[in-house]
């Protein structure tokens, strides 16, 4: 069985690997697709904190599932052979405080498939514990549904953000990230969204999605305040001019991962004067299962956002490609033997 490794930092091998075997309460998956995003970049130049490599990558994932392990059989999770899955790729401990508190994406053990410790989906068949394996609907297209990780993501974002029903939301980045959490908006009750990018490029996935407002610089928007920002970018040009657009009352949320080091100026009178709220919202938090749920509903327009697939192969260019920022969405698909232009 072929896997792409991460062997070190900034070292990429394709290996022949033995099947991987389920253990108890585990499920052995095809891989159909996995997404790629800013975090195998970082992951793969040793820049996530807690990496241990050798690592297969890949953690935005879908697939078939191949065998159950043992337990599997006795547990409220229905799953069987031949179903499509979706794979939420965070794992926790169960014992920190914040595990113990209902907080455990803050888990001071917090594992990821293919970014921590365990691997990941870039390889043709993969092992995810019982409890992270959602069952999707047999007619739901197992490609695009590979979106449903980052869904959860943004969906867990939402949770986080102070709002009312009616708000105007500005949204900086039309990556990923930036379009899930723009379409979510109005199911968040926004009255309006505006999406933000330098790159004219990316506004044109905005438009394909529907986004309605989409500008190059928020100068030219038609309002000059928001009651909702947030920043899908991490860049701290990007945050500062996004804090400058509150309302009184507004909040602003850190949803793009920034450098590590990185550190952005704001005025701490007008966040004491204006009462803004200022928060980030980081991996998932009990929002799989309801990302599965509004996926199936037709809730985002996923084949927009989905440009090209690779092949093992070819994963370097896919993360060459990644970094270079053209294209949209990026996808291994392990199984597949060619790499494919899809829009
Ligand atoms: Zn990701
Ligand atoms: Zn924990």
């Amino acid at each position: 069985m072929r896997a792409v490794v991460f062997a070190s930092e900034g070292t990429l091998v394709l290996e022949d690997r033995p099947e991987p075997k389920p253990g108890f309460k585990e499920v052995l998956i095809e891989t159909a697709a996995v997404g790629i995003c800013g975090t195998d970049a970082h992951v793969f130049d040793g820049e996530f904190e807690g990496t241990v490599f050798p690592l297969v990558p890949g953690h935005e994932a879908t697939g078939t599932v191949v065998a159950l392990g043992e337990g599997c059989d006795t547990s409220i999770n229905k799953l069987a052979v031949g179903d499509h899955v979706a794979i939420n790729p965070s794992t926790v401990c169960g014992e920190c405080e914040f595990c113990l508190n209902g907080k455990n994406n803050l888990c001071r053990s917090w594992n990821g498939l293919g970014v921590v410790a365990s691997d990941g989906a870039s390889q043709e068949r993969f092992v995810a514990p019982l409890a992270n394996v959602f069952k999707l609907k047999p007619d739901t297209d197992l490609h695009l549904a590979a979106l449903i990780e980052p869904l959860a993501c943004s969906i867990r974002g939402w949770d986080q953000l102070p709002r009312r029903m009616g708000d105007h939301v500005l949204v900086y980045g039309a990556g990923t990230m930036g379009l899930l959490m723009a379409q979510l908006a109005p199911y968040a009750g926004a009255a309006s969204v505006t999406v933000v990018d330098v790159n004219e490029g990316r506004l044109q996935v905005a438009a394909d999605v529907g986004i309605q407002h989409r500008y190059t610089n928020a100068d030219d928007a038609d309002r000059d305040l928001w009651d909702v920002v947030i920043d899908c970018t991490g860049n701290v040009k990007a945050i500062e001019d996004g804090l400058k657009r509150l309302k009184p009352g507004a909040s602003f949320q850190h949803f793009g991962v920034a450098a590590t080091d990185a550190v952005a100026q704001y005025a701490p009178f007008r966040v004491y004067r204006d009462e803004l709220s200022i928060g980030g919202s980081m991996a998932v938090l009990n929002s799989f299962g309801r990302a599965v749920e509004m996926f199936e509903a037709g809730a985002i327009k996923a084949a927009p956002m989905v440009s090209h697939s690779f092949s093992l192969d070819d994963y370097s260019d896919a993360l060459t490609m990644f970094r270079a920022g053209t294209g949209r969405k990026l996808q291994i698909r392990p199984n597949d033997s060619e790499s494919k232009v899809l829009l």
